[in-house]
């Protein structure tokens, strides 16, 4: 049976009206208890549902325990909200406002810079400068509890539209599985506009457990460190930040000794990374999770030890079984799929998102309905290739121009996008060992690589900006006429850039 659509909220309250002493989030500069975050979580969903029933919230709050609040406090209002990432370039966080078109913005003083160009047209909610009651109980809800802005292939993000039934779901198994209780302290290291973070707040908040937003910059740099400091017992991340513990010789057994669970999601792990965890905490606990925004941040499993772990990794680590209630089977694979067992990974049940916030164009093409057990449920294309092989299902690789930088999700397309608003005739941006390469035609050599890269970090975040800029006379085609990355890699690969073409290739800047 599936859980209450408000579980995790009622959870929260109960917690909270039964251990209000309890810390809740501990932050570097600041400890605030469960009883504390209740009363900001109500009085939020009061001023929230004053503005209009079942609202549309746009949060636009630093991680912390504010912006937890607002996230419940919509929840409680019988709302939806949208996280609005703070540190995207300021025309990517016009372009979240513009797109969810809120009913309201809630901030605070120190974070409220305003939007370039258009102001939110809606009221604005400063979280510390609330008047009126608190909310006694939950109002009638909306089915949507939050949208999370994605990249898109054309430059439009994707509001991934994640209904209370699906957060419910995958809370309620997230408790399960990892067996939280009150006693552990959680790690809240992806941002808030990553659907990552929905797994530390919901899972954390709903079980009694203390959530530790590592926002100070010590904290994300030196996130083992973090470890020790404040003595986590869970640790949840994309698998790119053990590769910057051990970059940093901070994968000791000092560093991680309080953890209990290490939880990764979102790309690859591989045996490097377990190896590198294992040799500091042979008796550490790893799960590999698999899945996209799309179907509310993971929809597999596999529990790992030093013991077992070698049974399950091949070219990267196996993703595990579906989570109960989920159902995960492989598409015919694409022209070329050699094995019955390989195919794009297809999922559907209860976490399944409604679709992308007002595009019925992407959402048609990438979700779908399966009738399982006369029930019709959502499902969703992944775009993933998936293989099953000595019982295991192991992710292949991307049909699609999608790509993760550092576990970042991005969209090539979305890069020849920015470049072409910034003026470029024609681009191909592709991944090289990680890292984004543009290859930029410009016949007539106007075009300053260093200026194109200062003027896209305008436009992208950050990780999506290219770390290299070719400038090249032409773009080579495929057969059927589409511009060819993969002539571009190899021919990169054998010669450093395309024969016949200038190069100019900046140093690589840091994010
Ligand atoms: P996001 O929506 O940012 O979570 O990205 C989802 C995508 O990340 C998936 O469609 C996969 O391509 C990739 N991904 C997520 N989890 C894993 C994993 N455990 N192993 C490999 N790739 C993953």
């Amino acid at each position: 049976m599936s859980p209450a659509p408000d579980l995790p909220l009622g959870r929260f309250l109960a917690f909270a009206e039964s251990h209000p002493r309890h810390p809740a989030v501990e932050a570097e500069d600041r400890q605030v208890d469960y009883g504390e975050l209740a009363i900001l979580v109500r009085r939020l969903a009061r001023s929230f549902a004053a503005v209009k029933p079942q609202p549309k919230v746009l949060i636009h709050l630093p991680q912390g325990h504010r912006a937890y609040a607002a996230m419940l406090g919509a929840l409680m209002a019988g709302g939806c909200y949208a996280p609005n990432n703070l540190s995207a370039p300021s025309a990517r966080q016009a372009m979240t406002l513009k797109l969810f078109e809120p009913d309201l913005v809630v901030t605070e003083a120190s974070a409220w810079t305003g939007f370039p160009g258009d102001s939110p047209a809606c009221p604005i909610v400063d979280v510390d400068a609330l008047t009126g009651p608190a909310l006694d109980a939950p109002l009638e809800a909306g089915e949507l509890a939050y949208v999370m802005f994605t990249s898109g292939s054309t430059g439009r993000p994707k509001g991934v539209m994640i209904p209370r039934e699906a957060l419910a779901h995958y809370a309620a198994w997230a408790w399960r599985s990892m067996a939280v209780t009150p006693q552990d302290r959680w790690s809240q290291h992806p941002n808030i506009a990553f659907d990552l973070s929905v797994l530390d707040i919901y899972g954390a908040l709903g079980a009694g457990a203390t959530l530790c937003p590592l926002n100070g910059a010590r904290d994300r740099l030196m996130p083992a460190d973090a470890i020790r400091r404040l003595g986590l017992t869970l640790w949840n991340s994309v698998p790119s930040v053990v590769d910057l513990m051990r970059r940093a010789g901070q994968l000791t057994s000092e560093n991680l000794a309080p953890l209990r669970l290490m939880t990764f999601c979102g790309e690859p792990l591989t045996q490097d990374h377990l190896e590198a965890i294992f040799a500091a905490r042979p008796d550490v606990v790893v799960h590999n999770t698999y899945g996209p925004t799309e179907a509310t941040v993971s929809c597999t499993m596999l529990r790992l030890t030093s013991a077992s772990y070698r049974r399950a990794v091949a070219q990267n680590v196996a993703l595990g079984e579906a989570i109960r209630g989920m159902t995960l089977t492989l598409a015919p694979g694409p022209a070329g799929s050699v094995a019955s067992e390989e195919g794009e990974i297809w999922l559907s049940g209860p976490q399944v998102a409604l679709g992308y916030w007002r595009d019925p164009r992407a959402t048609e093409a990438a979700f779908g309905e399966v009738r399982r057990q006369g029930r019709i449920e959502r499902l969703y294309r992944t775009g993933d290739l998936g293989r099953r092989c000595g019982g295991q299902l192991y992710f292949q690789r991307r049909l699609d121009q999608q790509v993760k930088v550092a576990g970042h999700r991005v969209e090539l397309g979305a890069v020849d996008a920015a470049l072409r608003g910034c003026g470029v005739l024609a681009a191909c941006t592709v991944q090289i060992d990680g890292e984004l390469h543009a290859f930029v035609v410009d016949p007539e050599d106007r075009v300053d690589p260093e200026a194109l890269r200062r003027a896209l970090a305008g436009r992208l975040a950050a990780y999506e900006v290219p770390k290299a800029i070719h400038l090249v006379d032409a773009l080579p085609l495929s057969a059927n006429d589409k511009i060819d990355g993969a002539a571009l890699i190899a021919a990169y690969r054998r010669q450093g850039v395309p024969e016949g073409v200038s190069e100019e290739m900046p140093d690589h800047g840091s994010d």
